[in-house]
């Protein structure tokens, strides 16, 4: 486990678990539990800064943990463990708080997209928000982690985060922290397209009938993919997808073989391809995929004693590698006397 490489990522706990987040995450932290040395969180800080809703919060926390476990994380193969049970974190966001810029900050495109977001709900926008990218920069480094499984969206977040650290490591004269850098099987980061064609796949923002839930069951699973975007079909062979059109072919590539993505690739090559059988066969494919993770959710989601366990273990793991780096970085900075 010692040489392993070390691997960390999270997820907000601000709404249903989606497929953008099983196929742009989770599925590669499955694989990657048993080839690195692997830490899995539930952002629940990060859920503040957007949903302080004191009753959603562990509903939302105990979802995703279920969710986790359901879709195959083993506590035994990864550490597994909740943001706010590592008091180091806090404490290391205090500090590079201290290193990041208020101007840079307020360019990131998240933060931006958040802020109308936010607006657009008649929501105030907290200092937490402008900060979230240190937190999540916290959240990575907090183990010195060199690799980090997430989906296309959060490649600014990973820039801003080799800046902080190679800033940190420039400030102490040190190479205390290694750059992360996203990673995903398929090489490229993915981005799960929302099923109306208004962006990608999101459980907090949006519309709720353009994502699939891991908690949908077959007849709802169904009657969205039906519903999805399409259009009138091709008139010309071979022409170029449309946006709607590709981000179908995008979700069939993830839950169907092949032979069956070839098969109406060509046809819509040919001009005869019927959007309804297409929708059909790939409403198939995700329930399919979708149904025994939602079977075994429901089964862990109930099991208490079995969840406070999980979470109790996996904090203790990963307290002892946070307090080292921590320690580590107050020695550098210079906050270590006597
Ligand atoms: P979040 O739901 O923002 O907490 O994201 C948790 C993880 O899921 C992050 O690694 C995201 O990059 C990933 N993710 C969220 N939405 C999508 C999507 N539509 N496509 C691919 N990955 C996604």
């Amino acid at each position: 486990m010692t040489n392993r490489e070390i691997v960390v990522s999270g997820i907000r706990p601000t709404g249903d678990v989606h497929l953008g987040n099983y196929f742009g995450a989770i599925a590669n932290f499955i694989k990657m539990q048993h080839e690195y040395n692997c830490y899995f969180f539930i952002a629940d800080y990060h859920a503040l800064t957007t949903h302080p809703d004191a009753k959603e919060l562990p509903i939302f926390v105990r979802d995703a943990l279920s969710i986790y476990l359901a879709c195959g994380l083993d506590p035994d193969q990864c550490t597994l463990y909740i943001q706010s049970h590592l008091p180091q974190i806090p404490e290391l966001y205090l500090l590079f708080n201290m290193l990041a810029y208020k101007g840079e900050l307020e360019k990131i495109p998240t933060f931006k997209e958040k802020v109308r977001s936010q607006e657009a709900l008649g929501k105030s926008i907290n200092a937490g928000l402008l900060t979230y990218p240190v937190l999540m920069c916290v959240d990575i480094i907090i183990h010195r982690a060199q690799k980090v499984p997430v989906g296309k969206d959060q490649e600014s977040h990973l820039e801003i985060t080799r800046t902080f650290a190679n800033r940190f490591n420039y400030m102490t004269g040190s190479s205390f922290f290694p750059e992360p850098y996203g990673f995903s099987y398929g090489n490229t980061l993915l981005r799960v397209p929302s099923l109306d064609n208004s962006g990608k796949m999101s459980k907090s923002e949006g519309n709720p009938s353009a994502s699939i839930f891991l908690k949908d069951e077959d007849k709802t699973i169904r009657q969205k993919i039906m519903r999805a975007t399409s259009d009138s079909g091709p008139t010309v062979p071979n022409q170029t997808k449309p946006d709607a059109i590709a981000n179908l072919f995008d979700l069939l590539r993830l839950v169907s073989s092949p032979d069956t993505v070839a098969h109406f690739d060509e046809q819509y090559n040919q001009c005869t391809i019927r959007y309804g059988d297409l929708k059909k066969q790939l409403a198939e494919d995700m329930v399919r995929c979708v149904a025994p993770l939602r079977e075994r959710y429901q089964a862990i989601a109930a099991d208490t004693n079995y969840l406070r366990r999980v979470v109790q273990e996996g904090g203790e793991k990963a307290r002892i590698s946070a307090n080292a780096t921590l320690q580590g970085a107050k020695e550098l900075i210079g906050l270590s006397y006597f």
